[in-house]
C-alpha cells in the first residue's frame, strides 16, 4: 500500500469510507502486480514522458475511486489547489483536469489513479469472440511496445478488473471531474472535523 494511500486510510479510519476504500486499495494493488509481471514478461512499456493519453481525455470512474481521488486532494495539503481545475477543465472532455504537462510524472494523483489509466496500455482486452488481445496504444509512436499480440493462456484483462471493481461499487459512473468535485464537497466537512481546524486555519466558516 503507498504512502498517499496509508495515510487517507488513517484519517478515515473511524468512518465507513474505511473498509470499502481498503478494498479499492487491494484490488490496485492486485492490478498492478499482476499488470507489471505482463508488462515485464511481453516488454510493454510507454515512451519515455508519454502522458498523451491523459491529454485526450477525461476518464469515466466510479464513485467509490472518486472517493479515494477527493480523500486524496484533501489530505495532502500540497494538492489542494487542484480541487480549483475540478470546476474549471475537462469539462468537455481532454485533458484530464488532473494533468499536468509540465511535471515529468504528468499525472498529480498518480498514488490514487483511477482503474482505467492504471490499465491502458497495460492489460489485454477480450475481443467479440472473448479472446486476449493486447493492441498497441495509437499514442506509442515510439514503439515502445508490441503492435498486436493474442494469448492462448489467461493474462490480464481489461473486462475482469472492470467487473472486479463494479463488484466493490455499483454506484454512478461519470467522467473525473464531475465525480471527484461531488467527493470532495462530500468528504470536506467530514475530513475538517476529523482534522479539526486544519482547512479553517482562520475560523471562518467552511465551505458546504
Ligand atoms: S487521473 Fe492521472 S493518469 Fe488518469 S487521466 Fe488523469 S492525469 Fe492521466
Amino acid at each position: 500500500m503507498n504512502h498517499a494511500i496509508i495515510e487517507i486510510l488513517s484519517v478515515l479510519k473511524e468512518t465507513h469510507h474505511h473498509q470499502r476504500l481498503e478494498r479499492l486499495s487491494s484490488l490496485y494493488e492486485q492490478i498492478e502486480d499482476e499488470t507489471g509481471r505482463f508488462k515485464d514478461e511481453y516488454s510493454i512499456g510507454c515512451g519515455p514522458g508519454c502522458g498523451t493519453c491523459c491529454e485526450h481525455f477525461n476518464p469515466d470512474i466510479t464513485a467509490l475511486e472518486a472517493s479515494l481521488v477527493a480523500a486524496h486532494l484533501l489530505v495532502d495539503g500540497e494538492k489542494r489547489h487542484l480541487i480549483d481545475r475540478l470546476y474549471t477543465e475537462g469539462v468537455d472532455g481532454g485533458p484530464c483536469p488532473l494533468y499536468d504537462k509540465g511535471s515529468p510524472y504528468h499525472c498529480t494523483v498518480y498514488a490514487v489513479r483511477p482503474l482505467i489509466c492504471r490499465l491502458f496500455g497495460a492489460a489485454s482486452s477480450a475481443d467479440k469472440n472473448g479472446r486476449a488481445i493486447f493492441r498497441r496504444c495509437k499514442y506509442n509512436r515510439e514503439e515502445t511496445m508490441p503492435l498486436s499480440l493474442t494469448f492462448d493462456r489467461p493474462v490480464p484483462l481489461m473486462q475482469h478488473y472492470s467487473y472486479a471493481l463494479r463488484s466493490l461499487d455499483e454506484g454512478r459512473v461519470d467522467i473525473l471531474s464531475v465525480q471527484v468535485r461531488q467527493l470532495v464537497e462530500e468528504l470536506q466537512f467530514l475530513i475538517s472535523l476529523i482534522e479539526g481546524s486544519a482547512f479553517n486555519d482562520d475560523d471562518s466558516p467552511l465551505a458546504s
